[in-house]
């Protein structure tokens, strides 16, 4: 064929690849970068990030390292992999050597490449995080969504998981437990994990614990699933949430020994892309993972704070007909409007993308549709990240009200008011 002047390459994307849009989670951030850049109000209730600034010693011990050069190993620096397996060892009791972790450059690229290397189904709830089936999509991986009930707090069941194990007992298959969960806030109870680890034994399945909201468990009261079902677990998690430094992009996987096999396959991989993790962050995170008074202090208000606005915000909904399940940890909540169904249906609302699209249009709140988590397209739920406040702001006023206080409403009025307001703006919007 002859090229023209004027022609550009022919478009012939991966299959896979072919109508995929950029991630939910990203894509409201930049709509809503975008509206207040034209001067409109919004509420940022759409990305999940921290509102918490990154502990001082941390940013310090980055500014110390801004000279690091080198490339690192790619299964990361020596002293992180140290400090990670520690840190495991004191706050879980587990005891994962420094081999078995393996640092990346966010946790999500890891749970790329797991995926990719580790050739099985994908099983998931519905609802789960936006990005675990759009990975397995693009690799080409079969999806198993596992059902889940709002009345059961969206958890994930044994009888669901050993539902679909059954059919094919044989049948390789990577599950992901996310908890505290996004998008919904619960997290499980001890006897949950155990009796899950027990299916999850039985069927010798590969259980990726998503456990990167695990020191944001409202009440520092995180269990990893690893200690019931260590053979079989990969636990992940890193620097963005709990260390309010997701832009530095550091994530961690622990493996058992029994798990090396896959780690080196991920390491070859690894080499062959991104190559290592950013050094200076790695220094950096040395010290994060090794805690320390001021680390536990700075977590213990983030608690408190995102504590006190989950259960406001959570009872608030309630009482306005929107319901959700009390978020336990992390800062998110699953939104259900069915209540509102013929109203919205009025209103030419029939699906979660209508509901998120017009919220937004009329009153400048941004959340996410049910449907980017997995929901069918027609259910009218969403979920919001309370997150729009100035969290450096808000722990040191926290640092001021005595210890066995709860935070109540006037503190959060003054604090974290953009959140409340959205969620009072939502609740007037649904009952126009
Ligand atoms: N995990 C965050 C969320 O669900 C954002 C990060 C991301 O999606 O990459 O909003």
């Amino acid at each position: 064929m002859r090229a023209s002047k004027t022609a550009t390459p022919e478009v012939h994307l991966n299959l896979n690849v072919r109508g995929l849009p950029v991630s939910a989670t990203l894509a409201i951030n930049e709509l809503s970068n975008r509206l207040r850049r034209e001067g409109r109000r919004v509420y940022r209730l759409g990305l999940g990030q921290s509102p918490f600034p990154v502990p001082q010693p941390v940013v310090e011990e980055l500014k110390a390292n801004a000279h690091q050069k080198d490339y690192l190993p790619v299964l990361g620096l020596h002293e992180l992999r140290e400090a990670v397996s520690d840190y495991y060892c004191r706050t879980q009791g587990l005891s994962r050597e420094p081999d078995g972790v393996m640092i990346g450059p966010g946790s999500k690229e890891l749970m790329f490449l797991v995926q990719l290397v580790y050739y099985g189904d994908l099983v998931i709830p519905t609802p789960s995080w936006v990005s675990y089936a759009p990975q397995a999509h693009i690799i080409g991986r079969q999806i198993r969504w596992l059902p889940t009930r709002e009345a059961e707090g969206w958890k994930i069941t044994p009888a669901a998981v050993e539902m679909i194990c059954r059919e094919d007992p044989q049948r390789p298959r990577l599950i992901i437990l996310n908890y505290p969960n996004n998008p919904s806030g619960a997290t499980y109870l001890v006897e949950e994990l155990k009796a899950l680890a027990l299916v999850a034994r039985k069927y010798r399945v590969l259980l990726l614990s998503d456990e990167i909201y695990g020191e944001l468990n409202h009440k520092g009261v995180h269990v990893s699933i690893a200690r019931y079902y260590p053979e079989g677990t990969i636990i992940s998690s890193g620097l963005s949430k709990w260390c309010g430094a997701g832009g530095w992009r550091l994530g961690t996987f622990v493996f058992p020994r029994s798990l090396y096999w896959l780690r080196d396959a991920m390491a070859a991989v690894a080499s062959e892309t991104f190559t290592s993790t950013s050094a200076p962050i790695q220094y950096a995170a040395v010290r994060a993972f090794q805690g320390g008074m001021e680390i536990e202090r700075y977590l213990w208000q983030s608690r408190r704070i995102l504590r006190a606005l989950g259960r406001w915000c959570y009872h608030h909904l309630m009482e306005a007909g929107i319901h959700a399940v009390e978020p336990k940890g992390a800062f998110y909540l699953f939104v259900n409007f069915e209540a509102y169904r013929p109203r919205l249906a009025e209103r030419g609302i029939f699906s979660s993308e209508q509901l998120c699209r017009q919220l937004l249009e009329d009153t400048g709140v941004a959340i996410l549709p049910g449907r980017a988590f997995g929901r069918p397209a027609e259910e009218l739920t969403a979920r919001l990240a309370y997150v729009d406040f100035d969290g450096s702001r808000a722990l040191a006023a926290a640092e001021q009200v005595p210890s066995t206080t709860t935070l109540d409403e006037a503190f959060l009025r003054t604090y974290c008011h953009n959140v409340l307001e959205a969620i009072e703006l939502m609740g007037q919007w649904a009952a126009r």
